[in-house]
């Protein structure tokens, strides 16, 4: 355990938490938040996977909450489900990178004073696609920001960002993490069998999200349904697909409720002293914020195709093959038998396929449709 210095904030318990992986990106955010010397710009840079995101989240956690991150007060709550208005998260709107009216919005709203903490933080995701016009704006800001702002900026790699931006931040660089070493990590943490933490890794992406894929019954119920769809695939006529695609949107839709009516209620309670405005920021905020979740949603159930996918493809082509989708190897099983090698190979370019359609905003169900039509079509390769 770190100890905090005497005088100084307490150890920042989320970064600790969430940062396992990541040993030494933890020592220097424990070390730049306990010492109250955290920089107005970080730029986390790292492969997909790495946790930088979680990070941000984390860092968020620790510089707004009064105790430094405890991970338990109604401030970390509020960060841990997205909800903290003061913590704003922005991804590229458009497929090519982010639009003039987000960095304006991000530029209006910095100016104003946060709403329930003494600080605000902006996470930044995808930082290379902030490009001449939509980054010039946001340079003078990032260099000198207001009292009380902190911006974190995502990014894959440091060659690849505008070198002016670059230059405003701390950079801190994030090593990539092995899915063995992952998968581990959400064992310890959550004490489940290798074999389901692997899978979760597989799914979420990064250890950070694949503890709360294994918390949450509807993420799993989501998975669940796309593999359900999957098994069903080579004995399925048109209706049935149809069927399987509005049932695996609505999974990916249902844990979207509860955060919106958070957010209601995070609106009704500043109703009163917020200026029209700032609510009418509030409100796009949210919008962004759920729009984001469904993506990731819709992300995720597209990863658990390919994942059972690859399983396919590794038993066909090394029947003693390890597979991730051990709960599902009965269904792994099945669709072994039904498909050949390059059939499972036009399996997984379909998922791929998939992935960019929703990254150039064509509509979730429709991608699915066409997704699954693609698979079934593949798998039934010669
Ligand atoms: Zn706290």
């Amino acid at each position: 355990m770190v100890q905090s210095q005497q005088g100084a904030a307490p150890a920042p318990n989320s970064l600790i938490a969430r940062l396992e992986t990541q040993p030494r990106v933890r020592d220097f955010l424990v070390r730049a938040v306990a010492s109250g010397r955290a920089s107005h710009a970080y730029l986390f840079v790292g492969a997909p996977g790495s946790g930088k995101l979680d990070a941000a989240w984390a860092l968020a956690q620790a510089l707004l909450c009064e105790d430094g991150g405890c991970g338990s007060c109604d401030c970390c709550v509020r960060v841990a489900r997205h909800t903290h208005p003061d913590v704003h998260h922005l991804a590229p709107e458009s497929a090519t990178g982010y639009l003039i009216s987000q960095t304006r919005d991000l530029l209006d709203d910095v100016a104003l004073a946060p709403i329930r903490a003494r600080r605000k933080v902006y996470i930044i995701e995808r930082a290379e696609q902030l490009r001449a016009n939509s980054a010039n704006a946001l340079l003078k800001t990032l260099e000198e920001p207001p009292q009380g702002v902190t911006f974190i900026l995502l990014g894959t790699s440091q060659d690849i960002i505008l070198p002016t931006i670059v230059s405003r931040c701390q950079c801190v660089p994030f090593r990539t993490v092995s899915p063995v070493a992952a998968a581990e990590a959400v064992a310890r943490s959550t004490g489940q069998t290798p074999a389901r933490c692997r899978m979760a890794v597989a799914v979420a992406g990064s250890p950070a999200r694949a503890v709360e894929f294994l918390k949450s019954a509807d993420r799993q119920d989501a998975r669940r349904r796309m593999l359900r769809a999957l098994d069903a695939l080579p004995h399925a006529d048109e209706a049935d697909v149809l069927d399987a695609s509005k049932e695996i949107m609505g999974a990916v839709r249902a844990p979207l409720a509860e955060v919106k009516s958070t957010q209601q209620a995070v609106l009704e309670q500043n109703a009163d002293y917020l200026s029209r405005g700032a609510l009418k920021q509030l409100e796009d905020r949210n919008k962004r914020e759920l729009n984001a979740r469904e993506r990731s949603g819709i992300m995720e159930v597209l990863a658990s195709a390919r994942s059972l996918l690859r399983d396919v493809l590794g038993i066909l082509m090394d029947g003693s093959a390890d597979i991730v989708n051990e709960d599902a190897a009965d269904i792994v099983e099945r669709l072994a038998q039904a498909t050949t090698v390059p059939g499972a190979v036009g399996a997984l370019d379909a998922v791929a396929a998939a992935e960019r359609s929703i990254a150039r905003n064509i509509t979730p169900q429709l991608t699915f449709e066409v997704m699954l039509f693609d698979i079934r079509k593949a798998l039934s390769c010669p």
